[in-house]
């Protein structure tokens, strides 16, 4: 929900105006403990500080899990087993991911669009789609990492798992060779990092430099195809582990 206002306490104060017009009893700063169920029955909620409310009937609105600094603890799901529901375990999702290699941190700041993220658990495509991508202090997020959370949150509880993005989607690796090629040929006698810098925005340069395999200083001339084309893979499947 996003009010015209873009203010949270809006939608808050709009709760609130209505809550007041239906007569609302509002109980601040009161915990709910547990629900009160006996042989089945529900009579109310027992509060932490040991009183007991009577209710026909109790809605658990309790939030779900994700940011417990708001008072959202996940609550709700032991009340919820306790009146006999079957809880799916809560995993996380639509949310940023941690990476392990600093490589990944380095670029914090610097958003990508229209580049393949791929997860693999070993040989297996868990996740692989096109869109955008943002490095952060942390890892990485954005509309494609957070689509990608929502898929991943199960297997992440296993162990980190293998991710690559395709910095050049719209080209095949012939293609991008080619191109590659193309940027070599009349610059010879250059330094590979003075040539290269022309594919990549300018954070990722020094990343795909030291990630390339292929020394920074090194003369254009120097550089085998063999060379070039690993440095084409890895551009086309830049590696790093998602935690
Ligand atoms: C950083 C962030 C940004 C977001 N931005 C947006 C946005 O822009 N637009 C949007 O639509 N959504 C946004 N959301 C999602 C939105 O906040 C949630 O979907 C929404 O708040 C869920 O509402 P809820 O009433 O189910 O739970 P909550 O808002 O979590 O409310 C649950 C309430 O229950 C209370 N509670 C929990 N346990 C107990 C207990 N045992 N006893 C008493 N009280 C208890 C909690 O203190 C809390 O007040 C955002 C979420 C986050 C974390």
């Amino acid at each position: 929900m996003f009010p015209v206002s873009d203010h949270s306490s809006d939608v808050i104060r709009g709760l609130w105006s209505q809550m007041k017009k239906a007569g609302v009893k509002v109980h601040l700063h009161t915990e709910v403990k547990g629900l009160k169920v006996q042989d089945g029955v529900l009579s109310g909620v027992e509060l932490s500080d040991g009183r007991v409310m009577e209710a026909d009937d109790v809605i658990v609105a309790t939030g779900g899990l994700s940011y417990p600094t708001t008072g959202s603890t996940g609550d709700g799901y032991g009340f919820a087993a306790k009146c006999g529901h079957k809880v799916v375990d809560p995993k996380p999702s639509l949310v940023p991911l941690t990476v392990k290699e600093d490589y990944i941190k380095e670029m914090q700041g610097l958003s990508l669009r229209n580049i393949k993220l791929t997860v693999k658990k070993e040989k297996k495509v868990l996740y692989e789609d096109f869109g955008e991508l943002m490095f952060t202090h942390f890892g990485i997020t954005g509309p494609l990492v957070l689509s990608a959370s929502a898929k991943l949150g199960k297997q992440l509880e296993k162990g980190p798992l293998s991710a690559f993005l395709d910095l050049k989607p719209a080209l095949t690796l012939e293609q991008l060779d080619d191109r590659i090629l193309r940027e070599f040929q009349g610059n010879q006698n250059k330094q590979f990092k003075n040539v290269i810098h022309v594919l990549f925005p300018a954070s990722l340069t020094p990343v795909m430099l030291k990630q390339g395999g292929i020394p920074a200083e090194k003369p254009i001339h120097e550089i085998s195809k063999e060379e070039r084309r690993r440095f084409g893979e890895k551009v086309k499947a830049f590696p790093f582990t998602i935690t």
